[in-house]
């Protein structure tokens, strides 16, 4: 059962789950500010980690394209 979290850096969107294609590993992003959270429990946290922090490619399209929804 999965619970829907609102983004608590913008209140815009829900957390959602993806996926990381080069390393596989699984994260949690509000698809509308990037902000992302490695763990899903700390949601509440004001985490300050960006999607292109995150990914490093420094190139955001890349990034979006080397991560996956989790449906
Ligand atoms: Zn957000």
């Amino acid at each position: 059962m999965r619970e829907k979290k609102a983004c608590t850096h913008c209140g815009q969107d829900w957390v959602k789950e993806y996926k990381r294609a080069d390393t596989g590993q699984v994260f949690h992003m509000c698809p509308e500010c990037e902000s992302v959270w490695l763990d899903k429990n700390c949601i509440d946290d004001a985490t300050e980690l960006y999607l292109s922090e995150f990914m490093g490619s420094g190139d955001s399209v890349r990034d979006w394209e080397s991560i996956t929804l989790i449906e």
